[in-house]
């Protein structure tokens, strides 16, 4: 079944340059969109951790490695207007409340009966007028909880099947400002026409709460395609500190980009060892059934 009118898309934090790991979730992402006759759509994050120049070097890596997207790249702190018109319709429908709880007030207050381990106390959710005014009085900027209906909630993942996760009271406006990724997310994927989302399974455990608050919103709910990550030979997730793994350090060892896509696909296997590719040969090779199914594990003193 093609999908002409939907689009699949990778949404980077520009927190630094992509490393192979991250490069292969962007081209796993990709051939899920391009297989499916959908569009592909790139997405900066950068409401919590941008770092300056950072999305324009991330955009440029996936531009070498042919990880061509559609029509203009959006950046995320530019929607706000979309993300305040949401906690607006969910506090119309009596779905928001105001918390003025410190991270330290959570952890020590008891936890809720038949709470999942790490929920939020619910400390504030049901304040009277005389306790929120003494609150308001400390003048700390509250930040906005969802005023969540269910424990939890169950979504379907396309590699992983159903997959049910804790939602709690989780906020949805820090008292800075910063409106949280995990709404953030529901609603630009929504505006932008997204129905599949393909990104690393450590995000696995957050699709239930963004499922449910999409279920809220009225919004239809995308494809769910967790991927499994890179992981370094020590079985933590890959990252920058292992050394050697992004594109510019691969092409200064003297690896061109069409032996790093090379590399990755070999760790999909869609490429054989020693192989440079471009992905239009990829995609002609992509099987989704096929995929592996564990973890990626990369060694950055043996990569090229
Ligand atoms: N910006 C998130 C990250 O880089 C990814 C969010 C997503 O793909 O939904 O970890």
């Amino acid at each position: 079944d093609r999908h002409q009118h939907g689009a699949g898309r990778f949404a980077p934090s520009p927190s630094g340059d992509l490393h192979v790991g991250n490069l292969r979730t962007a081209l796993l992402a990709w051939l899920f969109a391009r297989s499916s006759g959908r569009r592909f759509l790139v997405r900066i994050e950068d409401l919590d951790r941008a770092r300056a120049g950072s999305a324009d070097r991330q955009l440029a890596e996936l531009a070498a490695l042919g990880l061509t997207w559609d029509g203009p790249v959006v950046v995320q702190s530019e929607l706000a207007a979309g993300h305040l018109a949401a906690i607006d319709r969910l506090r119309a429908g009596g779905l928001v409340y105001e918390c003025w709880c410190t991270r330290r007030e959570i952890q020590e207050a008891p936890s809720a009966p038949h709470a999942a381990p790490g929920s939020y106390p619910g400390t504030c959710r049901d304040l009277s007028a005389a306790e929120q005014s003494e609150r308001r009085a400390t003048g700390r900027p509250p930040a906005l909880r969802l005023r969540a209906e269910v424990q939890e909630w169950t979504m379907k993942d396309r590699l992983l099947g159903p997959y049910t996760g804790v939602v709690d009271d989780l906020v949805l406006r820090r008292g800075d400002g910063v409106v949280a990724y995990n709404l953030a997310v529901v609603v630009d994927d929504a505006a932008a026409g997204i129905d599949q989302v393909v990104r690393g399974d450590d995000l696995l455990p957050s699709t239930p709460r963004q499922a449910y608050l999409g279920h809220l919103l009225g919004l239809a709910a995308p494809e769910y395609v967790h991927v499994p990550l890179a992981l370094n030979p020590a079985g933590a997730r890959l990252a920058k500190r292992d050394g050697a793994v992004t594109l510019e350090e691969l092409t200064d060892r003297g690896i061109p980009a069409g032996r790093v896509l090379g590399l990755i696909a070999e760790s999909l296997r869609l490429a054989a060892s020693g192989e440079s590719v471009d992905t239009a040969a990829l995609l002609q090779r992509f099987d989704p059934e096929q995929l592996p199914t564990g973890p990626w594990i990369v060694d950055p003193t043996c990569l090229g």
